[in-house]
């Protein structure tokens, strides 16, 4: 089953194969069954709008901006400017899992709704084929589907000698592999050189080898 809320895939998405795991669409159009509702197609497009509201700079900035900027700061560990964020995002390709859309932003969906989102999961997986998938909060994390999945070996980090146990790796039916790594929802508290670190270390673990950003 095709997703109905697509992925955003930047045109340089080649370089990094490097996904980003969101976890929810919220809707401000209060419709609780957009994709099926057959009323808002444009809605299909809402990841890619989102992405591309947050790198206009004619958009006033907002609070949940502040989201994008720390995360793509974790991917390449320094400050980054509008400039930066546009070549940033041109080079990951970024899918909320949840296929219903949430009436708030960041609410939890119901064990059915992740249930039900997972063919559309696998197949975003498939056509994307990511080397690396970093996903978005602990809570999204612990409902990914177990289907093709296995656990790795805590992550030692080489900054501090940490473990950080969210690892794993889904082995896909066509046999590619999609390495996967937990960090917390960067809306919260996200410190962005910290996980800079984690990111590096398991792309030095699972033998990243893509054009780092
Ligand atoms: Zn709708």
């Amino acid at each position: 089953m095709q997703p109905f809320f697509l992925p955003h895939v930047g045109t340089n998405y080649a370089k990094t194969g490097l996904l980003v795991l969101g976890e929810s669409h919220y809707c401000n159009k209060l419709c609780r069954n957009c994709g099926h509702c057959g009323a808002h197609p444009e809605c299909a497009n809402f990841t890619t709008n989102v992405i591309r509201g947050y790198l206009n700079p004619n958009v006033e900035r907002e609070g949940w901006m502040n989201t994008y900027l720390k995360f793509e700061r974790s991917l390449v560990g320094h400050k980054t400017n509008i400039n930066e964020s546009s070549l940033i995002w041109d080079e990951v390709a970024f899918y909320n899992y949840l296929q219903v859309p949430m009436k708030a932003p960041r609410q939890a969906g119901t064990k059915a709704q992740y249930k039900q989102s997972e063919d559309a999961f696998f197949s975003v997986l498939e056509t994307l084929r990511p080397q690396l998938m970093i996903v978005w909060g602990k809570r999204l994390w612990h409902h990914l589907p177990y289907t093709y999945w296995s656990d790795s070996e805590p992550l030692i980090i080489n900054f501090d000698s940490k473990e950080h146990e969210e690892v794993g790796y889904y082995t896909l039916p066509s046999g590619h592999v999609v390495h996967a790594l937990g960090v917390y929802h960067p809306s919260a508290a996200y410190s962005w050189n910290e996980w800079y670190n984690v990111i590096e270390t398991i792309k030095k673990k699972i033998n990243y080898g893509y054009i780092n950003l």
